[in-house]
């Protein structure tokens, strides 16, 4: 299990304990809970613990999910994990509906909005929106970790590879197949700059191995220009023939690979801007921020046998990882997912773009917010139950409750007790990243 959060009575972040521990503190009331997600305690008086070990908030970003890991900076010990979920897709999509809708109205001369063209500056560092969104919430979430564990330190996962690392003069003949760092970094290179795909036939999603273009038995170098990619099949197929020999059917295939191989992989390529704003914004927080790359990720989480999960991809990222991560067996990572806080369109519209509906309303009522999660202990009537969900709210006071079954309308506020408040991501709890060893 992840540790819990603790802080003391000033809000000052303590050492996260063992739920067991947590358990206790509940039961001798020696504290309060003080947030659901992520789990937090709050001790009754200040202080009193010692703030313990430094931890380090390690973090693998994804376009899709970005995995976070806190790791003991001395024991190495995996004290809580999470998966981050991002909007990116669903704020192109918004974005997208709503240029059409506006173009649409434009067309039929129905509402006047001049089109804008030529009258826009981006600013410096500019990201798109959907990409912005994904850097906020990662600068969002160490935020707030930092605000319930002490971090001492991140680790950030920058590049793929790292060019330095491969070039290590030991790298000899096939090391880089048989696990070493320098193998783990080329191997990452390799992928990126042939773009995950076999060379001599185009297939993707299978496994993929490194191949000499001109064979080792014919003289050919291990330098990253004699190296490609190519699924099982063809790499048998080819054996230890010469590639003019191999692709003398295919002139133009074999011009291209000769093309490809030689051009080396573009700066822009290997750090992308996303990745690159969000370790500018994480080294403003003034934390010291440690850089790693996705071949040691990989390299470090196959040396200890560790499943691939985005958390544990996490938990590995960058040269301090500890030579023995401890706990990662029990820990369920908690599941988060970007929800945005609420919408800020003023009126629905229809397909065409006309206003549907009523204007929107107020967005909160009798303390309660949209979004909020909420128990509503229902005594009578025919909404008679207990239920545990989200709400989202009406003035007249009967709310709608989004509950894990589906749908309740109509649950009156005075039944309503709130769990916690909306704060613009949604909660789960994961799995496991390997099943426990049957006994
Ligand atoms: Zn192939």
């Amino acid at each position: 299990m992840s540790h819990v959060f603790v802080v003391d009575a000033k809000k000052r972040p303590l050492a996260p304990v063992h739920p067991g521990r947590a358990r206790l503190l509940l039961k001798a009331g020696r504290a309060v809970v003080f947030k659901r997600f992520p789990f937090t305690l709050m001790l009754n008086r200040p202080g009193g613990q010692a703030v313990g070990e430094p931890l380090r908030l390690k973090i693998d970003p994804g376009s899709h999910t970005t995995g976070l890991a806190l790791v003991g900076e001395t024991g190495g010990e995996v004290v809580w994990a999470g998966e981050l979920t991002h909007q990116g897709e669903a704020i192109v999509e918004r974005l997208r509906a709503r240029r059409a809708e506006r173009r649409g109205r434009r067309q039929r001369h129905t509402r006047y909005r001049q089109a804008r063209f030529a009258n826009r500056r981006r600013p410096r560092g500019w990201l798109p929106p959907s990409q912005r969104s994904r850097v906020q919430n990662v600068v969002t979430w160490v935020q707030r970790l930092r605000r319930l564990c002490p971090i001492a330190a991140l680790s950030l996962e920058l590049v793929r590879f790292d060019m330095q690392a491969m070039q290590t003069p030991g790298i000899e003949g096939i090391q880089y197949q048989q696990g070493t760092l320098a193998g783990y970094e080329a191997k990452e290179y390799v992928l990126q700059k042939w773009g995950h795909t076999c060379a001599y036939c185009g297939a993707t999603g299978v496994p993929l191995e490194i191949e000499h273009i001109s064979p080792r038995s014919c003289g050919g170098s291990s330098r990253e220009s004699n190296l490609t990619l190519s699924c099982v099949p063809c790499n048998k197929a080819k054996g230890t023939q010469d590639i003019r020999v191999f692709l003398a059917h295919d002139p133009e295939r074999l011009a291209h690979i000769l093309a490809q191989a030689k051009a080396p992989l573009r700066d822009a390529a290997v750090v992308n801007s996303t990745r690159w704003a969000l370790y500018e914004r994480l080294t403003a927080l003034g934390l010291p921020v440690e850089v790693g790359s996705g071949g040691r990720t990989k390299y470090n989480r196959s040396k200890q046998d560790i499943p691939k999960t985005h958390w544990t991809d996490a938990a590995c990222v960058g040269a301090s990882t500890p030579e023995e991560l401890r706990n990662w067996q029990r820990v369920r990572p908690l599941l988060i997912t970007a929800t945005g806080r609420q919408c800020r369109q003023m009126c629905n519209v229809d397909r065409r773009g006309f206003p549907r509906g009523k204007p929107k309303g107020p967005s909160r009522s009798q303390g309660f917010r949209t979004g909020d999660m909420v128990r509503a202990v229902v005594t009578k009537g025919r909404h008679m139950g207990t239920y545990i969900g989200r709400v989202a709210i009406k003035s007249d006071g009967y709310f709608k409750l989004t509950i894990r079954s589906g749908v309740v309308e109509g649950i009156h506020v005075r039944y309503c007790r709130a769990l916690h408040r909306g704060d613009g991501y949604g909660y789960a709890l994961g799995r496991l990243a390997a099943l426990p060893p049957q006994i």
